[in-house]
C-alpha cells in the first residue's frame, strides 16, 4: 500500500471518468476521507500536496487537524459524518464544508453559529436516496421543504450529498441526486466513494469522497 502511489492512479482514473462522461476533470474534486487512518499516511499525502480532506467525526477531526491547520493554511476539512447539535460549535470552528445538513432543528442551530462567528460555511444537504431507516440524510420528499428552510435560515447551501444503500446499483441513486440539485438549482453533488467514484462521475459528480482506495482499508 503506496498512498502516493495510490493518489496518483485515483488522480488519473478520475481524469479518464471525466473525459469519458465529456466533462472538465476541474469540475471533479477528490475529497480525500482520512477518517480512522493512520496519521503517517495523512502526512504522506500531504506531502503528495493532497488538501481536501473529510473526516466523519468531529472529534476525530478536531484532534487530526487542529495543529495541522497552521502549517497548511489552504486545508480544506469537509464534514461528511452526522452531525449533532451540541458539536456544532466544535465543527463549525473546525470545518470548511459540512455536508451532512439533513433536518430542521440542525439548520437552525447551523445557522446561529454560523451568524455568531460570522463563518457562512458552504453546506450540503445530505438526502437518504435509498430511504433507508438506519441511514441519516433528508427523504427525497422532504428535500424541498428543508431547503426552503435552510435558505429562509440564511445557510449558504450549495449542493446535495448522497451514500447508496450498501450492496445495491449506486447508479440510480446518484442520478436522482443530480437531478434533484439541478432541479434546486444547487451546483454541487457529493457522491461516489472507493467502489463507484467513476460511475458517479459519469452521473455528473463534482465531490467524490474517497478513502479506502487511497489509504487502504481501515
Ligand atoms: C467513509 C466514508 C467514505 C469513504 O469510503 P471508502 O469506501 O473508504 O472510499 C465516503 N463517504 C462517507 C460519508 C464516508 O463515511
Amino acid at each position: 500500500m503506496n498512498v502516493a502511489q495510490n493518489i496518483t492512479e485515483i488522480q488519473t482514473r478520475i481524469t479518464a471518468a471525466a473525459h469519458a462522461a465529456g466533462r472538465n476533470v476541474g469540475d471533479v474534486q477528490l475529497v480525500a476521507v482520512s477518517k480512522m487512518q493512520p496519521d503517517e499516511k495523512i502526512t504522506t499525502a500531504l506531502a503528495a500536496g493532497v488538501r481536501v480532506f473529510g473526516e466523519n467525526r468531529v472529534q476525530d477531526a478536531q484532534k487530526r487537524w487542529a495543529t495541522r491547520r497552521g502549517v497548511y493554511p489552504d486545508l480544506v476539512l469537509h464534514l461528511i459524518g452526522p452531525l449533532q447539535t451540541n458539536k456544532v460549535r466544535d465543527a463549525v470552528s473546525l470545518f470548511d464544508v459540512i455536508e451532512t445538513v439533513d433536518r430542521p432543528r440542525l439548520v437552525h442551530v447551523l445557522a446561529d453559529e454560523m451568524r455568531r462567528v460570522g463563518r457562512w460555511l458552504p453546506c450540503f444537504i445530505q438526502v437518504n436516496t435509498g430511504d433507508e431507516s438506519q441511514k441519516a440524510g433528508c427523504a427525497v420528499g422532504e428535500l424541498p421543504e428543508l431547503l426552503n428552510i435552510a435558505r429562509d435560515a440564511g445557510l449558504n447551501v450549495v449542493g446535495l450529498m448522497c451514500i447508496p444503500p450498501v450492496g445495491e446499483n449506486p447508479a440510480p441513486h446518484f442520478e436522482l441526486l443530480c437531478k434533484l440539485a439541478s432541479h434546486h438549482d444547487l451546483l454541487e453533488c457529493s457522491m461516489g466513494m472507493s467502489a463507484d467514484f467513476e460511475v458517479a462521475i459519469a452521473h455528473g459528480a463534482t465531490h467524490v469522497r474517497v478513502g479506502s482506495a487511497l489509504f487502504g482499508a481501515r
